[in-house]
């Protein structure tokens, strides 16, 4: 009916999405009709069609808590959904809900409440004027229950439409209103006038388009209109609960406990066959621990209903027969959901009955010593080692008339929270946001400093934005293995690239990191084959460039020792960045570097590099490191023992990697010094090959420089230039001198063309020089002025459609009030142009030669005007 009905208002019926959302880690399993929609909210993608209706599978983890609890939640649930991209907004959207609930469902009028969000002052107007509401039955509700954000993407504020189940299902309390959280009531509609986009760190802006975004229970509308009291009674639902009853022995409505039981039996059985049957498995991570959590829940309520043995796998069958016209594939697969369901359920079983066995041998042991009271950490050991469920833990105690030591059991979970708390914290954020890698403290083991190849075995793998157990050619992501060759981005130096191996399977490594708690993460993209957790793995890097890294790291120790010998003992090191033969130091200091002291700096560290030294390093305690001299970064914390790296004169803390000897550091030369910040200088400097690729570049620069001044060698060069120069000067003297004449000549020329106006010369003259050179005209404008203290000249030359005018006034005219400035800038605007300038003389121009002439001839009303005559 909700379908057919959007189809008549032009809407596009689209199938339900699938549970596992598609290139959205922020999103775990599909949670409303808009999720699977975000692209088309956002513009990001061009929707089928701007009217758009779904019926949508929908998985509320954060609603499993309520389940069986209220009537009205499931954490599966259908959700009904119109919605329009940048088409109709808040008008059509509520009246349309309107006509559909009260004209098409029939729903009483009187029984329902709309709600809005209390700015939004808009959605009241229609609800009161519109649709003809009284105002006092429409509530202005808060941002928690009426403003739409989850997560990234589009939100805005709402307007939901509330079901009154009458005073008998409510809480009594005076205030019960729509809102209140109990099941009088129920919330069955929730339009969302989607208005803004949340990047994901809380920051809205407007989306260019305005977008609908309605959601309904579908469960919780057929409860409204089969009269029955919740979502779990509704015809679709209530056969499953039949079942359980069925199964159990157990009647519904005989005991509240038992129904909350049969209910979250009923839900979480719903929840798993369809995750199941879209490609969810159960697992200890992510979306599979979901399910596996749901399965267990469910196995849990079985066992507190008195059932023994495997039963969900025969429950799954009636969730197919209900749900299989909307949703045809549960047939395919139904053989396979009832499998998993059963291998999850035996698995548990086996669980719950090794936990059963210890904890009798526990009874046993307390009843000798006459104790009543389990200890906390016992019950913790086995609930965090077992995984037998607390609750079953009580429960059994109870049983042998004994109880739990709930405030130790509680300490116990809250210190393994806080520990795995560090944990998440000690692995960082370097990861993807939000993954945790779910392993232990152990920094990895990094072996880089002696091979440039390793095994190692997988210990943790992140791809599409989860951590996960393979990754497959052509997904890039994270591996950690154990141990590691590879050079982690760290104090200044770059990180290895290379790659991990097992048989056929390739992952390239294009950069690594280190997270806090010291795990190597291998950033890349798996070329070829699969890689699964525990898998063997070849670690290569990519020897070359781990070698030329090593000359720019020891050459930068050689630079920071030079630098304090010939500037003096302030020099300290402010930053550095090593990369393959090349690096940057940042170091204190007052001003720039002269030539001769950068010449020496060089020098000292070439003759360094010449030298041949040993490269020593040891690991010592700190003090003993102090006690050599060795230079420590200023402000640095290092630990107990510190490694210690010598090299000549050179002795440093550092983790990095170098070469054994200094020559094979090849050769040093500096290409760039200058200043980052006040009193903190930068040189750039090249090492190894890149020192010899920009020698033999600069030679073959030369070597064509002297081919184009046809000189026989390259020492000719600067003798050639210098020559060439002189050339030059001589040459733009000559040609000043004649331009100069030419321009006197000119000059009279013009003059002789002067207007008399109030006894001043007025001339406006276009050049016609088609070759006539700006600094020419002036030079004419200068010789006029010079001569002539009456003369106002206005000249203009043109090239193209480019207009360039000049105007001059001599010392009388400016005296009289004729202003060069206000000339150009009437002229200048007249061509299309602008310009101005002083008095005595102003420059400017057009783009219309067209106008050029009328411009000229509007001079002498100017200056006519300004003398007032
Ligand atoms: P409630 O406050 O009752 O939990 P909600 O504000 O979380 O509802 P929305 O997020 O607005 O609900 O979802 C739109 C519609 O989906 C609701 O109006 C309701 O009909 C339905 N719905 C939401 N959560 C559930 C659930 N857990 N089980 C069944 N239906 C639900
Ligand atoms: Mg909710």
């Amino acid at each position: 009916m909700f379908l057919s009905f959007f189809e008549e208002k032009e809407h596009l019926r689209l199938q339900s999405f699938p549970l596992i959302p598609r290139g959205d880690p922020s999103l775990l399993l599909i949670n409303s009709g808009m999720a699977p929609m975000k692209p088309w909210f956002t513009g990001e993608q061009e929707p089928p069609r701007k009217r758009v209706c779904t019926c949508q599978k929908c998985i509320r983890t954060n609603d499993i808590d309520n389940v069986g609890k209220t009537s009205r939640h499931g954490s599966y649930f259908e959700m009904l959904g119109n919605f329009s991209f940048g088409d109709y907004f808040k008008h059509d959207a509520i009246v349309w809900c309107w006509e559909f609930l009260t004209e098409r469902v029939g729903l009483d009028p009187a029984l329902l409440y709309p709600s809005v969000f209390h700015e939004d002052d808009q959605a009241f107007d229609i609800w009161a004027n519109v649709v003809g509401i009284a105002p006092e039955r429409i509530s202005r509700l808060g941002r928690d229950d009426n403003f739409w954000d989850h997560g990234s993407g589009p939100c805005g504020p709402c307007s939901e439409v509330y079901f009154d189940r009458g005073e008998e299902n409510g809480c009594g309390s005076p205030d019960c209103v729509p809102g209140c959280d109990c099941d009088r009531f129920v919330e069955i509609w929730n339009n969302v006038f989607t208005q803004f986009d949340n990047d994901g760190s809380g920051n809205y802006s407007e989306l260019s388009q305005k977008n609908i975004d309605t959601g309904m229970g579908l469960e919780r509308l057929a409860c409204v209109c089969q009269g029955v009291g919740s979502m779990f009674e509704v015809d679709t639902v209530v056969s499953i609960i039949d079942k359980v009853s069925e199964i159990s022995g157990v009647k519904y409505k005989q005991a509240a406990g038992s129904d909350v039981s049969i209910r979250v039996i009923t839900d979480h059985i719903r929840a798993a066959t369809m995750m199941i049957c879209d490609g969810v498995l159960p697992s200890n991570e992510g979306r599979g621990y979901v399910l596996r959590r749901l399965l267990r829940r469910a196995a849990r309520h079985g066992r507190l209903l008195g059932v023994t043995g495997v039963f969900l796998s025969d429950l799954c069958a009636t969730v197919i027969e209900e749900n299989k016209t909307a949703y045809p594939d549960l047939i395919d697969k139904a053989g396979f959901i009832a499998r998993i369901i059963r291998i999850e359920e035996e698995n548990f079983g086996k669980t719950v009955d090794a936990g059963m066995s210890i904890l009798n041998g526990l009874i046993a042991e307390y009843g000798k010593r006459g104790e009543t009271i389990l200890a906390g950490t016992d019950a913790f050991k086995l609930y965090d080692t077992y995984g037998f469920p607390i609750d079953l833990t009580v429960e059994v105690l109870a049983e042998n008339t004994m109880a739990l030591d709930e405030e130790a059991f509680n300490g116990c979970m809250e210190q393994q929270r806080a520990r795995a708390r560090k944990a998440r914290e000690a692995l960082g954020d370097l990861a993807w946001a939000g993954i945790e890698l779910g392993l232990d403290n152990t920094p990895t083991e990094f072996t880089g400093y002696e091979k440039e190849e390793d095994t190692g075995v997988v210990l943790a793998i992140v791809t599409h934005g989860e951590t996960g157990s393979s990754i497959s050619a052509g997904d890039e992501g994270i591996i950690v293995l154990d141990k590691t060759p590879f050079y982690a981005e760290m104090g200044g130096q770059s990180a290895d690239i290379g790659v991990l191996a097992c048989g056929e399977a390739v992952f390239i490594v294009t950069g690594v990191q280190l997270s806090k708690g010291d795990k190597y993460l291998h950033y890349g993209k798996m070329r070829t084959g699969t890689l699964s957790l525990y898998d063997p793995i070849d670690a290569k890097i990519d020897a070359g460039r781990r070698k030329a890294i090593k000359r720019a790291h020891s050459a930068t120790h050689m630079l920071h020792e030079a630098l304090r010998t010939v500037l003096g003992e302030h020099v300290r090191q402010a930053g550095s960045l090593v990369e393959p033969d090349k690096l940057r130091f940042d170091f204190t200091h007052f001003s720039a570097l002269t030539r001769d002291e950068l010449r020496d700096i060089e020098h000292q560290v070439n003759e360094a590099i010449l030298d041949g030294a040993d490269v020593s390093v040891c690991e010592m305690p700190v003090e003993e490191a102090k006690k050599l001299g060795a230079t420590a970064l200023f402000g640095e914390k290092y630990g107990d023992s510190v490694r210690v790296v010598q090299m000549g004169a050179s002795i440093e803390l550092c983790g990095g990697t170098h070469l054994d000897n200094t020559a094979k550091a090849g050769a040093f030369s500096i290409i760039a010094e200058f200043s980052v910040a006040f009193g903190v200088r930068r040189i750039e400097a090249l090492t190894g090959l890149a020192t010899l690729d920009a020698l033999s570049s600069a030679r073959n620069h030369l070597s064509i420089l002297a081919g184009m001044l046809k000189v026989g060698a390259p020492e000719e060069l600067v003798g050639k230039v210098e020559q060439n120069m002189q050339v030059l000067r001589n040459l733009r003297t000559q040609l000043d001198a004649a331009i100069s004449k030419d321009a006197d000549n000119e000059a009279r020329q013009i003059l002789t063309g002067a207007k008399d106006i109030g006894g001043l010369k007025v001339i406006t003259t276009i050049v016609e020089d088609v070759n006539v050179d700006i600094e020419k005209l002036r030079q004419i404008e200068d010789t006029l002025r010079d001569w002539e203290s009456g003369v106002v000249a206005v000249l203009a030359a043109v090239k193209g459609d480019k207009v360039t005018i000049m105007a001059a006034c001599g010392k009388e005219a400016v005296t009289k009030g004729v202003k060069a400035g206000d000339l150009v800038r009437e002229t200048s605007k007249l061509c299309g142009g602008s310009g101005g300038g002083k008095p005595d003389f102003a420059m400017g121009g057009g783009k219309d030669p067209g106008k050029l002439r009328e411009a000229l001839n509007a001079v002498d009303g100017y200056v006519r005007e300004a003398l007032g005559v």
